[in-house]
């Protein structure tokens, strides 16, 4: 298996070469040629294994250049006591028909764990692969969830370091937390004077700079990203929705083969396309329902085939999910037209004036695919009261935008039959919201909220979050933007 470019204008390259390279040279997406099969047999075989040995049934044949060995200690060391559950993804069972795929049981308590605690691994083997000797050094600029997720990926991985920077102000203080009391030895966290805007701005003016990576070329080190277009980062996504299906099977709610769909909280696309791809590989899924808070661009793409950014952003109480450009849609473009052509002038559109329209034809095959529905912040709140008073489980935000989408979708009669509702965050990275919803005052800061969330509901925080109350801070640097490429100087010296 070889990859392609979703623009057209890019050799194929090995697996490894697409995820060392991260972007393809034309500005696309890397994508697989073509896409292994997954017969009754082997689903039958997975519906019987461990997540562990899901994953590398999963993902081997779309690393023809690992050997079983390498892809067996990948996914040990991803999916190992790093997670809280020895299911690493469980599925909750709310009634005969609905279960919430849980992927927040990683060591930051959300979904981007299940992608980045395999991506630095992968990473780093796929860069000795392509012959590069040197180390490798990850810059993010995040607004919370993203750069401790890499944090915890990348801690301690041999070969790569990894420094974080986040706006002063502008993540929460459980989030600011999470990331300043980061362990590892190859770890580096700084906060910078401005938004969310000014950090990424400095990121990429850092990246960008030829001088700066001659000198640290000339140390042994070059800069790299770790963002959600890496194909390393879809692929262990694809896992999660075999496992999620063999469990429903293995619980009596479907028999093997029936069909199954599932209703996706989603921002850049990443995990609902992954889910797509396993359908297309053989899973007997039915519809993928793309949840979206306020910024809907995607509900009205889905309705109507005309994606369209010039509107207002909002800021949400599902924040990871405060998107206006969804970069994953362009693999799905890809796959559907199998025109690289046809994909660059839509992304060009998309660009120059804001909007593309994919037409009739396109906008068919998509539906026959997703349905889309959207919630604002009060229908949220609504569905996290709802699901808690009538079974007694706590859900996050994220994970209520696609519970109230999915409970809409069967009032109105657009869904029936059973539905795995995947869930994105633990309710206890977003406490101030979830104790509103259910009525609780949430006048504190955040790491005594999540005691009084505790206390409110006789649920338990996960462990990491418990455990930021009392943890030593290590990084208190603060840079302004300019003074960030002397942060990442001094930390690769
Ligand atoms: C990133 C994120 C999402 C959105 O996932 P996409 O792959 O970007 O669609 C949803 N919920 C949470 C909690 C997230 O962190």
């Amino acid at each position: 298996m070889e990859y392609l470019s979703t623009r057209g204008a890019a050799e194929r390259v090995s697996a490894s070469s697409a995820i060392a390279h991260g972007l393809a040279p034309d500005g696309g997406l890397y994508v697989p040629d073509s896409l292994p099969r997954v017969d009754g047999r082997e689903l039958e075989l997975l519906r019987r294994s461990g997540y562990r040995e899901r994953a590398e049934r999963i993902m081997a044949p779309f690393l023809p250049e690992f050997t079983a060995g390498e892809i067996s200690a990948l996914c040990a060391a991803a999916y190992g006591d790093n997670f809280d559950s020895p299911l690493t993804a469980p599925v909750r069972f709310v009634d005969s028909g609905t279960g919430y795929l849980e992927l927040w049981h990683g060591p930051t308590s959300a979904f981007k764990d299940m992608a980045l605690q395999m991506l630095p691994r992968l990473l780093v083997s796929s860069l000795k692969k392509c012959g590069e000797r040197r180390g490798v050094c990850i810059l993010v600029a995040t607004s919370g969830d993203t750069g401790k997720a890499a944090l915890e990926g990348f801690a301690d991985v041999e070969g790569a370091r990894i420094l974080v920077f986040y706006p002063q102000g502008g993540v929460s203080d459980v989030q600011r937390l999470q990331m300043v009391t980061q362990r590892g030895v190859n770890v580096g966290v700084s906060a910078v004077e401005g938004n969310f805007d000014d950090a990424q701005a400095g990121v990429k003016r850092i990246f960008s700079d030829a001088d700066f990576a001659r000198v640290l070329d000339g140390r042994g080190w070059f800069l790299s990203s770790a963002n959600s277009i890496n194909w390393g980062r879809l692929l262990p996504q694809i896992v999660y929705y075999f496992s999620a299906y063999c469990d429903f099977v293995n619980s009596g709610r479907i028999a093997m083969g029936e069909r199954l769909d599932f209703c996706v909280p989603t921002g850049n696309f990443g995990n609902i396309l992954a889910g797509w791809m396993a359908r297309e590989m053989g899973l007997p899924a039915g519809k993928f329902i793309c949840a979206s808070n306020e910024n809907n661009v995607l509900t009205d793409f889905i309705g109507t085939g005309v994606y369209d950014r010039r509107r207002p952003f909002h800021m949400t109480e599902s924040p990871s999910m405060d998107i206006l450009v969804s970069s994953n849609l362009e693999r799905l473009l890809y796959f559907l037209s199998g025109d690289a052509g046809r994909v660059s002038r839509w992304m060009g559109e998309l660009a120059r004036e804001g909007r593309y329209d994919v037409g009739a034809e396109m906008l068919g095959r998509i539906r026959g695919a997703f349905g889309a529905g959207c919630c604002d912040d009060a229908r949220t709140e609504r569905e996290i009261a709802r699901v808690w008073r009538e079974h007694g489980y706590l859900i996050d935000t994220h994970t209520a935008v696609a519970s109230g989408v999915l409970a809409d979708a069967r009032a109105k009669g657009e869904q029936s039959g059973p539905c795995c509702v995947v869930s994105t965050a633990s309710p206890y990275k977003f406490c101030a919201s979830v104790l509103s919803a259910l009525g609780e005052a949430a006048d504190a800061p955040g790491v005594e909220l999540i005691g009084r969330l505790e206390a409110a509901t006789g649920t338990k925080a996960p462990a990491p979050l418990a455990a930021l109350a009392g943890a030593e801070e290590r990084f208190t640097g603060c840079t302004a933007p300019e003074g960030m490429r002397d942060v990442v100087d001094a930390f690769l010296s």
